[in-house]
């Protein structure tokens, strides 16, 4: 892994808005799976992420999901589960289908009281400041 993409999770596991992640105040407020994904693989050169651990508050989407499939990245670790959404094992379980030929590890759980709380911190924020449709997911790759 590049420094660029290095200095990219360090921010996001810190609580910081990316340096090298040149991004809308909106997106800066909404720092998403998808978007950890996109960063990470134009930090790292690639959109493959092999050896890859994904971070992140809340069990990715399906859409996410399936982004995670095909960057190849090694191991998913969430917090809080998402009954309405969730498709890492919860509603859905689409990184672990057996009909793909990639299936990322998942640690599922990790901290998910508090990945709970800080979601309800941030919806209660968004409600107030109205930013618009997105995932709540504070999400990092490494
Ligand atoms: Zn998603």
């Amino acid at each position: 892994m590049g420094r660029g993409a290095r200095r990219f999770i360090d921010d996001l596991l810190a609580g910081r808005r990316p340096r090298s992640f040149a991004a809308s105040a909106k997106d800066a407020e909404e720092i998403r799976t998808a978007i950890a994904l996109r960063a990470a693989a134009q930090a790292a050169g690639s959109w493959r992420l092999a050896g890859a651990t994904l971070v992140v508050t809340l069990e990715p989407c399906t859409m996410c999901a399936g982004a995670l499939v095909l960057a190849r990245v090694a191991r998913v670790v969430y917090g809080a589960v998402d009954d309405k959404a969730g498709a890492v094992g919860s509603l859905w379980d689409v990184v672990r289908d057996r009909r793909l030929n990639h299936r990322p590890e998942v640690i599922a759980g990790v901290r998910a009281e508090e990945c709970g709380e800080l979601l309800a911190v941030f919806f209660a924020a968004r409600r107030r400041t109205r930013t618009g449709p997105g995932e709540p997911d504070t999400a990092a790759v490494r």
